[in-house]
């Protein structure tokens, strides 16, 4: 396509960090992003690699307790350049376990810390019951939908904004009705589902975010969205 342009969308650790559809995510935003007439190109970080020197757009995803301690060492080691891109306003979405690694620290049932990097004012406790199930937020980019399976919780420090309320389920520890996290363009959630296949709003903001960084505008095309629309009605007709 002439004239189209590039956007990079980088993975973390899509071996370790993936879990309930969240690849979904990437094919979401990288399909999403070409409806709009981009040319995604999608990399990944893996344990160990040098970290790219070219990023429109983050996405990380969720893991066992054990994936979030195989990666927590590089997360550390890459957590300069990650703040660094949040800061610059980078759009990145991390979803359940990676979203615990962008707080403080996630500290687990049996007591491990695992240690985040704090780009969220945020930490998490492995608590004695998961919290399984459809979950239905009211965020700034309207009803967010998705699906929950956590055992940690998570509390956001004073000044830090929620991602959503919480309308059902348990979101960030079943207790303070909030869900998620957001910094700058970055943003943290329970939410698997995938996410971004069913929110489409949600996804076009991340793109709207990574286009405007780099090329100044964003000039979204309508897309059909009926099917996304189905899901979500599906969703909300569930029991928890
Ligand atoms: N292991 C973490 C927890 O149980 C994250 C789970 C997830 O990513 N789904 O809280």
């Amino acid at each position: 396509m002439s004239g189209a342009k590039q956007l990079i969308i980088l993975q973390l650790y899509p071996n370790e960090m993936n879990i309930y559809g969240d690849r979904g995510n990437v094919l979401a935003l990288t399909r999403r992003a070409e409806w709009h007439g981009f040319i995604p190109e999608i990399i990944y970080h893996h344990p160990g690699k040098p970290f790219p020197a070219q990023v429109d757009l983050i996405v990380g995803g969720g893991g066992q307790d054990s994936g979030q301690e195989k990666v927590q060492d590089d997360l550390l080691r890459i957590s300069t350049n990650l703040h660094a891109l949040a800061n610059s306003g980078v759009p990145m979405v991390m979803v359940c376990g990676l979203y615990q690694l962008f707080g403080h620290f996630f500290k687990t049932q049996d007591d491990t810390t695992i240690q985040g990097i704090g780009i969220f004012d945020a930490e998490t406790h492995g608590g004695p019951t998961r919290m399984i199930g459809n979950i239905i937020l009211d965020t700034p980019f309207g009803e967010v939908i998705g699906y929950e399976n956590h055992s940690g919780q998570t509390f956001l420090g004073e000044n830090t904004k929620p991602f959503g309320k919480v309308m059902k389920g348990a979101g960030n520890n079943g207790k303070d009705g909030r869900e998620g996290a957001v910094y700058k363009n970055v943003y943290g959630t329970y939410l698997h589902g995938s996410l971004l296949p069913k929110n489409p709003v949600f996804a076009d903001e991340l793109i709207k975010h990574a286009a405007i960084n780099k090329y100044g505008e964003f000039n979204p095309v309508t897309i059909d969205d009926s099917l996304a629309e189905r899901a979500r009605a599906i969703t909300r007709s569930r029991p928890r």
